[in-house]
């Protein structure tokens, strides 16, 4: 499964932001025997859809997505000096399909900021500027290695041009995500190059909970970090709402001005970062969402229920959820001319109801 690695200075709210999201985690709940990973945090995507389909199919039990959480901890300014950033720590985001960083804004004079101010734009360049490093460190190697290879014909040119453009890019001080595509520096290059700075980073803002309800200090931050996705909440707030039943935590979270947890927008857009999207399906065991990535056909989707399905995929029956939603049974749907069979060529929508059609 792909994971997201949480990553940050000392003191910023990680492990209190993390336990938060291990709280939430679905295998705890859900599969007791299931060998848990004190590092992991598998939660939930929410999804209301789901609660619909359960309704109009009455089923007994409703399956959301997951997204997974990786706690990196250990990177501090200077880490890849000296010694380097640690190995494990490397070795962890290397791991990581996305990188989350979590930024501190919040003001308490108890908690000691390492560098003694609290400046999240700071700190966001402290945690960039050890990952370029990390980065200049590898190509640094790599350049001269690809250069002979390349002479004796044993790699692509195109592999040393991307390793040339991406110091070019990190030498500047941007991260390879954040200069995109434009800079030239193809992605899976540089992936297979070892880079970590082309992952898409997420940022998450440890606000107060003055901060939370001020619109204008959450664009300022956003602007920070623009393209990339930013969440605001309040770690402590967010290890508080685990605790409390769904309706104590709704009821809390409208006192805020809030629709939705942190931890829940954290989910969302995680998974999008990570380039997923699910599809739907229904019956009376289970309502159901299916993890897939972006672009995925109507087998590839099969596949992730049963290589089987797979394998012996003759059509998919498919209805929107909207149309479900609005007609408010399959039979309705039938009647209406919106349930559609799709062959094997369909590229899945999001929030696709689906029935798959296959020989055993
Ligand atoms: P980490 O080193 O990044 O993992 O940070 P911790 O989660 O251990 O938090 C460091 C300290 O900051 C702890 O004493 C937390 O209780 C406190 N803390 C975390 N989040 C918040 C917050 O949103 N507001 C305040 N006031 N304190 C927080």
């Amino acid at each position: 499964a792909l994971t997201i690695g949480i990553v940050g200075l000392p003191n910023v709210g990680k492990s209190t932001m993390f336990n938060a999201l291990t709280k939430n985690d679905v295998l705890a709940a859900n599969y007791p025997f299931a060998t848990i990973d004190p590092n992991v945090g598998v939660v939930p995507l929410p999804d209301p859809r789901l609660d619909r389909l359960a309704e109009i199919f009455s089923s007994e039990k409703v399956i959301p997505a997951t997204v997974s959480f990786v706690d990196i901890a250990g990177i501090v300014r200077g880490a890849s000096e000296g010694e380097g950033l640690g190995n494990q720590f490397l070795a962890n985001i290397r791991e990581a399909d996305a990188i989350c960083q979590v930024v501190r804004a919040f003001e308490d004079a108890d908690v000691v900021h390492v560098d003694g101010t609290v400046s999240p734009s700071s700190d966001i360049e402290t945690i960039h500027t050890e990952l370029i490093l990390a980065d200049l460190q590898t190509l640094e190697r790599a350049v001269p290695r690809l250069d002979k290879e390349v002479k004796g014909k044993k790699t692509d040119k195109a592999v040393l041009e991307t390793a040339l453009a991406a110091q070019r890019v990190l030498e500047g001080g941007r991260t390879l995500y954040a200069a995109g595509e434009a800079a030239g520096v193809d992605r899976g290059l540089a992936d297979q190059l070892g880079l970590l700075t082309t992952k898409p980073f997420i940022y998450v803002f440890n606000l107060d909970e003055d901060q939370l309800a001020d619109p204008e200090l959450h664009a300022r931050l956003g602007e920070l970090v623009a393209p990339a996705e930013a969440v605001f909440l309040d770690a402590k707030l967010e290890m508080d709402l685990v605790e409390m039943s769904p309706e104590d935590a709704r009821e809390m979270l409208e006192g805020f001005g809030a629709q939705e947890s942190g931890l829940d927008q954290l989910a969302r857009v995680g998974f999008h970062t990570l380039g997923l999207q699910t599809y739907l399906t229904a019956g009376p065991k289970e309502a159901r969402a299916w993890t897939i990535r972006q672009g995925w056909t109507a087998p590839q989707a099969a596949g992730v229920i049963h290589t089987d399905f797979q394998r012996g995929f003759i059509k998919a029956e498919i209805v929107s959820f909207e149309d479900l939603d609005e007609l408010g049974s399959m039979a309705a749907a039938r009647a209406a001319g919106k349930v559609r069979m799709e062959g094997k060529d369909y590229v899945m929508a999001d929030g696709d109801v689906v029935e798959f059609r296959f020989n055993v």
